[in-house]
């Protein structure tokens, strides 16, 4: 018998648009079944929206087609396991050997050497100490940042980071997400910084999209959107930033009235299960887009606090 969701057609992403610029981290966040790695895989290529399109650079996604198309585009994906990204029995090294073969970097082996060099101390590690080394013999910061300079080969200009520090220890989390910051500004790199995690996201983000059930909820500057938040979906997870505890999950205090289904399907507001504040138009009638200094929020109750300020 299949599952529920093998029965029903859900619409995982609706209605999204955002953009994200260069020397820019925006952050995609929300709880596990938002949305946003089906957002990140519609970045990247990997499935086309059923309606809609992501442009990059002026061009359609439909148009990059062909193997390493998107690579070609400039668009990259930092992996969140960096073991699952390379094969255990082969030598680290021969990713990058291979990498500026495929996109015609050196034309002879000192000059693949210098490249490869370059992008690993773009993220503080040198050739020298990924020379003859299997992935099992890096800690997963250290691996971590080896896929990072990877993924630096092809001089991107937009990084998909999936849940980026999730699989490194808690201590080394930092310094990764410290590496994305330098590199936002040195290199003036597009960063898509995907989590579950406020913590993280408050510190590493420039703007934010908060997903619920395929829904951008609210999208904005990521103080705005933390630290004075307005949609109450956030104001529920609020109190779980900005304290320094990564594992923290933020679902802890959400109640769950109704399956994941039955929120994706809803044909209201997503969140009115849960919300302390619901009213009769949110179980049927799904909000808009409304600004507030400039943070986008879908609430019919934002909406109306805001016709109340401005005297409407
Ligand atoms: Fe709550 Fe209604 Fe706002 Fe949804 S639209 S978050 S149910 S007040």
């Amino acid at each position: 018998m299949g599952s529920v969701f093998s029965r029903l057609r859900i619409t995982a992403v609706e209605k999204v648009s955002l953009s994200v610029h260069r020397g820019e981290i925006f952050g995609l966040a929300g709880e596990s079944g938002c949305g946003k790695s089906t957002l990140a895989k519609m970045i990247l290529g990997f499935e086309q929206p059923s309606e809609g399109e992501i442009i990059h650079r002026g061009r359609s996604g439909e148009s990059i087609t062909g193997k390493n198309a998107w690579r070609r585009a400039g668009v990259q994906l930092v992996s969140q396991n960096p073991f699952e990204a390379f094969n255990p029995l082969r030598q680290v090294e021969a990713y990058f050997f291979e990498g500026v073969r495929n996109f015609r970097l050196a034309s002879n082996r000192k000059e693949a050497l210098a490249v490869i060099d370059r992008v690993l101390r773009l993220v503080g590690m040198s050739y020298d100490e990924i020379a003859g080394r299997y992935p099992a013999e890096f800690s997963g910061g250290q691996l971590q940042r080896v896929s990072i300079a990877r993924s630096l080969l092809s001089e991107p200009l937009l990084l998909i980071a999936d849940e980026p520090v999730s699989m490194v220890d808690a201590s080394l989390r930092m310094s990764i997400m410290n590496l994305f910051r330098e590199l936002k500004d040195r290199l003036g790199l597009g960063i898509v910084y995907i989590t579950h995690d406020l913590a993280t996201a408050y510190y590493v983000c420039d703007r934010i999209a908060i997903m619920f059930r395929g829904n951008i909820v609210t999208m904005g500057d990521v103080d705005k959107v933390l630290l004075e938040p307005r949609h109450p979906y956030v104001r529920l997870l609020r109190e779980c930033i900005p304290e320094p505890e990564p594992d923290r999950r933020w679902t802890s205090k959400i109640r769950f009235a109704e399956s994941e289904a039955q929120e994706y399907l809803r044909t209201g507001c997503k969140f009115a299960g849960r919300c302390a504040r619901a009213m009769e138009i949110c179980m049927r009638e799904a909000p808009e887009y409304t600004e507030v200094d400039g943070t986008l929020i879908r609430c019919h109750l934002c909406a109306d606090e805001i016709a109340d300020e401005v005297g409407q």
